[in-house]
Formats: C-alpha cells, sequence, structure tokens
C-alpha cells in the first residue's frame, strides 16, 4: 500500500526528487528474489541461464517493465530491459551475470543451490558472485518504475549469461549483434566492493580498469633418446631453465591513473611502513619503487601484479616413461597483460628472457578480451559512487584496476565507461573459505540489503530528471 501512496505522490511531485521507497517491505522483497535466483543451478559450464532469465522477465513485466531478450543458444539468454528517461543523457547500464562457475556439491555444508539462511549469512554459488549484481540491478528497476522516477536517461538492466568462460553466448554476442540494445554513457557492472575486517568498513572497491588475460606457449624440441646416455639437448632440461627465467623475469612497471589514485588513497588508510611502501611506488626514485616492488612480490603479489604484465607457468607437460628422452616439452604461461604494454612487444621480449634457440615462443589458445582504457576518476558516474559509499558505508573509494577480467573489457572497448561496485564482505572469509568460487560461498543478508540501497540510489543520482 505504502507502494502506491509514494508512486502517486512520486507522479504529483514529478520533476522534483524522488521520495524513499519503504526499505523494510523491500527487504522482504530482495531476500525472496535473491533466494529464489540462488536456487536456480545456472553452472557454467555448461550453462543454463534460461531459468533465472525467465524469472526476472516475470518479475519485470509485472511491474510494466518492457523486457527483450536476446539468445544465440535458446537455453542461455541474456536479458535486457529498459526504462526510459527524457533522453537529455546518454543512458547507464546496469549489468550483472546469471551464470555461476560449477560446484563440488560433496564439498558443501550447504547445499550450494539451497540459498539457507544461517547465523546471518546466505549461502550458495552465486551469493557474491554474481547473483547479489543481479538482485540489486533487478530491485532497482522495480524501484524506479514503482516510485515513478522522472529519468533523465535510459536505464538498461543486463542480465548477460556466459561471464564464466563462455563469452560467446553473452557480452560478446550482444556487443557483436545488439550493441543498440546497451549502448549506453556508463555502466554499472561486478569486480568492485566493500571491504570489512572485525565487523568494520575499511575501504571501498570500485573497478575502473582490468587487465587483459593473454597465453603464452614455450615448446622445448630435443632429439628423443635412451635415457642411460644424457644428452644436453634434453628438451625437458632446456624448458625447466626457460621457464625459471621467465618466472624471474620482472617486467617493467607501468602506472597509470587508476592505479596512482588507488596507492595515494590507500596510503592514507594504512600502517606508517605500509603508507611509505605505497607513496614509494608511485614516487621518482627508482630505487625506493624497486624496493616497494621487491616487498610486493614477497608480501603482497596482488600489488606486484597491479603495476606491470604479469606472467604465471601454469602448465608444464613433458615427458612419458623414465628410460626415454622425449623429443617435446611444453609449458604454458599465464600472461595477464597491462592496458599500457602492447603484446607485440611483450612477445619479444619473452622471447628475448628465454633465450634458448631449441624454444619456440608464440601465442596460446585463450579467449581474449579486448583491452581499452578505464574508466575516469572525474566523472559523473565515479563522483557518484564514490559519495554513495562514503553515504551508506562512511568508507573511502579506492579506485581499482582488477588483476582478473570481467565483461566489462567488451563495454569499455566500445567506449562505454564502466564501473565495478560489490557487497560488503569480510576480509577474514576468503582465506577460510567462504568468498566468491570457494566451496561455502555465502553473503551477509544486512550486507546484501545495504548494497541494494546503495545501488538504487547511485542509480537515480545518475538519471534522475535535474
Ligand atoms: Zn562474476
Amino acid at each position: 500500500m505504502r507502494f502506491l501512496i509514494s508512486s502517486v505522490l512520486a507522479g504529483l511531485l514529478a520533476g522534483q526528487a524522488a521520495g524513499q521507497p519503504d526499505w523494510s517491505r523491500v527487504e522482504t522483497e530482495t531476500l525472496s528474489h535473491f533466494q529464489t535466483l540462488i536456487r536456480f543451478d545456472t553452472s557454467d559450464p555448461p550453462g543454463g541461464e534460461k531459468p533465472a532469465v525467465d524469472y526476472l522477465k516475470s518479475v519485470l513485466e509485472r511491474e510494466g517493465i518492457p523486457v527483450e531478450v536476446f539468445a544465440l543458444e535458446a537455453h542461455r539468454p541474456n536479458l535486457v530491459a529498459r526504462l526510459k528517461g527524457t533522453g537529455k543523457k546518454r543512458p547507464l547500464l546496469i549489468m550483472a551475470h546469471t551464470d555461476v562457475v560449477n560446484v563440488d556439491p560433496k564439498k558443501w555444508t550447504h547445499p550450494p543451490f539451497g540459498a539457507v539462511r544461517d547465523g546471518g549469512y546466505i549461502y550458495g554459488r552465486g551469493t557474491v558472485d554474481d547473483k547479489d549484481n543481479v538482485v540489486a540491478s533487478l530491485m532497482t528497476m522495480v524501484l524506479l518504475k514503482r516510485m515513478n522516477v522522472p529519468l533523465d536517461r535510459d536505464v538498461i538492466f543486463l542480465a548477460e549469461a556466459g561471464e564464466e568462460g563462455s563469452t560467446r553466448v553473452g557480452i560478446k554476442y550482444l556487443t557483436e549483434q545488439h550493441q543498440s540494445a546497451i549502448d549506453a554513457e556508463y555502466c554499472l557492472a561486478e569486480g568492485g566492493g566493500v571491504s570489512r575486517s572485525g565487523g568494520k568498513v575499511k575501504f571501498a572497491s570500485v573497478q575502473t580498469l582490468e587487465k587483459t588475460p593473454r597465453a603464452i606457449d614455450l615448446v622445448a624440441r630435443g632429439v628423443a633418446g635412451h635415457g642411460s646416455v644424457p644428452l644436453r639437448t634434453n628438451p625437458i632440461a632446456h624448458l625447466a631453465a626457460a621457464v625459471a627465467r621467465v618466472a624471474a623475469w620482472k617486467p617493467p612497471i607501468r602506472l597509470n591513473d587508476t592505479t596512482r589514485a588507488y596507492f595515494k588513497r590507500l596510503a592514507a588508510l594504512s600502517t606508517p611502513a605500509d603508507a611509505k611502501r605505497y607513496l614509494d611506488v608511485i614516487g621518482a626514485d627508482p630505487r625506493l619503487v624497486a624496493a616497494a616492488d621487491e616487498y610486493f612480490l614477497d608480501h603482497e603479489p596482488r600489488h606486484a601484479s597491479m603495476i606491470r604484465t604479469s606472467i604465471s607457468p601454469n602448465i608444464f607437460q613433458g615427458g612419458y616413461r623414465v628410460n626415454v628422452i622425449p623429443s617435446e616439452a611444453r609449458a604454458t604461461l599465464d600472461v595477464r597483460t597491462h592496458p599500457d604494454d602492447t603484446p607485440e612487444q611483450l612477445l619479444a621480449e619473452v622471447r628475448k628472457v628465454v633465450n634458448d634457440p631449441a624454444i619456440d615462443v608464440a601465442w596460446g589458445q585463450r579467449d581474449v578480451r579486448p583491452s581499452a582504457r578505464g574508466a575516469e576518476l572525474d566523472s559523473e558516474a565515479f563522483t557518484a559512487i564514490e559519495a554513495g559509499l562514503k553515504k551508506h558505508y562512511e568508507a573511502v573509494t579506492l579506485p581499482t584496476m582488477s588483476t582478473g577480467a570481467t565483461d566489462m573489457a567488451y563495454l569499455r572497448a566500445r567506449g562505454m565507461q564502466c564501473f565495478g561496485v560489490g557487497p560488503a564482505t569480510d576480509l577474514e572469509d576468503g582465506p577460510k573459505g567462504f568468498g566468491a568460487h570457494s566451496d561455502q560461498e555465502r553473503i551477509l543478508e544486512s550486507e546484501l540489503q545495504r548494497f541494494v540501497k546503495f545501488y538504487y540510489e547511485v542509480v537515480v543520482t545518475l538519471a534522475e530528471r535535474r
């Protein structure tokens, strides 16, 4: 009832700031949608997002919000819903993926698709990746519509399939074949979040840029022979030495607007010793930069990866029986290129580091997401997100460049400014095995609810008619 009165009032007051939803009712509704979404097994592979999309469609259409469904494969649809604005500003896209990574049910205490509530948490695959963003986007659309919020820009909700490794049915397909349905000035998606420790908010991360995953194959070749007569051409020995050289190599340090702002702001939140290193690494003294980097490599490997193209040798194959010298051995390197490095130059440098004519160095098989420029920190969107994080979490915002990849890469490559946000989680949860992709994935109910409020208000700030 309160909704009805509020929406009538909001209608009468069109042009003025929107009123507040009845948040206690919204919380009940959020929980119900969230649990329903978690209970759809949308594991990818094989991928089967249709039940989740059908559900979202029914909820949105019940509210009178028009929905389009785009599918390259019938059981793997993508949903697009749009609320129209005056067109004074270009659209805002809010995006979340409906697929989840696989589970090993034996390892779960609570069933992975049970959405069980226990001790203030909701357990299940997708609770923090990415059905939290799905439900925040869904509730934002529903509330904008019910509250009759007058809009200066269209707000588009995209629930995409295939983020966890099959972008060809999801964001790749959409950007290649249905770009006009999702084109926007700004987008919000996963990849950020608020970090708590000891139950207290420490800082918020907003992803504004990401590295690009690639693969490099090293193939060593030699002459096969009897193991009783060792050969200096043994491909396993050559490959082992080459892999060791590549692993020890430190690609040059690169900094950009995002990482400079990140370290500067992080320094303000850190102990004096940590703060010094964060300021040193963005400073001008090469010796201090190198010392901070050494510390990162030993103690804060994520920071070491954030400041350069990273290379991790993750597959090593060679040999098949003890008395045979094999003629070939192969290693695959997981490469995450920094946005400021060029792939061709990198490959040439890896060849130099390998420095062995018996070894071929070439790009390996991998889905390569496009690389793109970062979102701007002085934009209207970043300002609104930062203000929302301060209001709802009393948190300082750290713009971050993620070392992993998200679907935002495809949108950034088309000129959209994308920002990754997420709910608050406890820093202690990851190491204890409760994080994203873990066997006990969970979210605090109170934090899910806070995230929905934050998300809705950021979207109102960015899209409401002024
Ligand atoms: Zn995700």
